[in-house]
């Protein structure tokens, strides 16, 4: 089956064409100005129409478009319930479908990021076949998605499995969801500035000469063993431990997958992480098996053909 696949980001949006498990063509433009999706559409509209072109594959044949959205959104109506802070004002105007009809004459289903990045891992990644996956998107923020028996689980109002904001603490930081101490409050790429200045000695800390206060800078210096680097890297890999420990208490997966652009730095987070999981989560079965997702910024496209075939509920 061929599909368009549009992954919309936070800096930038990727239109491409897969065929079952391969991306056969894509193409990436920027997004970082498009404030309505008013402005955006015309550019994904010509961007995934070049793609089709480079991949030699004519519109009708595709199943469908699929689109991965950072937010709350219906799949099967094209809704959007929530979108990053300032961006796509006009969400509760936009007639996704209606769009997909005119544009290329397919149908279209849109889903969260991390529920398309778990599809994608499940369908051709590292968790392939597998039916009882639970993710964590480390990156900006925490995604978080959950697949039992094999479908997507999505709750009542589409907000099942939001990892990212469980709370890990109850008297923990300010969460941009309004609630206290998520795991993407107290360990995310938005939060970490503020975490790392807040440290007890941060002023004499590597960390006060970061012009980026990022993950890759935390994981550099805490490499180099600088003390508040170190403490705060540690603190945060027990927060996503700690939620992990509440994701799999909760929904019982086989698998316990980490993605997102955080886990560049894999070798410092997944044998803490698995660790903490296996000492602490009570699984007397056996052992949820912790992985490193294996499609990098592909795994959200590549959840298109399984969003696309799924019977609706
Ligand atoms: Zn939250």
């Amino acid at each position: 089956l061929n599909a368009i696949s549009i992954d919309i980001g936070g800096s930038h949006a990727v239109c491409a064409v897969v065929d079952d498990r391969r991306i056969l063509a894509s193409e990436a433009l920027p997004v970082g100005d498009a404030r309505t999706f008013a402005t955006l559409l015309p550019g994904l509209a010509a961007a995934a129409g070049r793609a089709l072109h480079a991949a030699g594959i004519a519109a009708p044949d595709c199943a469908g478009v699929a689109v991965s959205f950072p937010g709350i959104v219906d799949p099967f109506s094209g809704r959007i319930f929530s979108t990053p802070k300032g961006k796509y004002d006009d969400s509760h105007t936009v007639d996704l479908p209606g769009w997909a009809r005119a544009a290329f004459g397919l149908t279209l289903r849109i889903e969260n990021d991390a529920r398309m990045a778990l599809l994608g891992e499940c369908y051709c990644g590292a968790a392939q076949g597998c039916e009882d996956a639970v993710m964590l998107t480390l990156g900006t923020g925490v995604g978080g998605a959950v697949l039992a028996g094999g479908r997507l689980l999505r709750g009542k109002h589409l907000q099942a499995g939001l990892g990212g904001h469980v709370p890990v603490l109850f008297d923990g930081r300010a969460c941009i969801c309004g609630s206290r101490g998520c795991v993407e409050a107290e360990a995310s790429t938005w939060a970490l500035p503020e975490i790392c200045r807040a440290w007890p000695g941060f002023e004499k800390s590597a960390l006060a000469n970061e012009p980026v206060l990022d993950f890759a800078a935390l994981f550099r210096a805490s490499a180099a063993n600088d003390a508040v680097a170190v403490a705060v890297r540690d603190r945060c890999l027990t927060v996503w431990a700690s939620g992990a420990v509440g994701l799999i208490h909760s929904f019982d997966p086989e698998v316990f997958l980490l993605g997102g652009a955080v886990m560049k730095s894999a070798d410092q987070i997944l044998p803490f992480v698995e660790h903490y999981i296996h000492t602490h989560a009570w699984t007397p079965w056996g052992k949820v098996r912790i992985l490193p997702a294996a499609l990098g910024s592909d795994a959200g496209l590549l959840g298109a053909i399984p969003l696309l075939t799924e019977t609706r509920p």
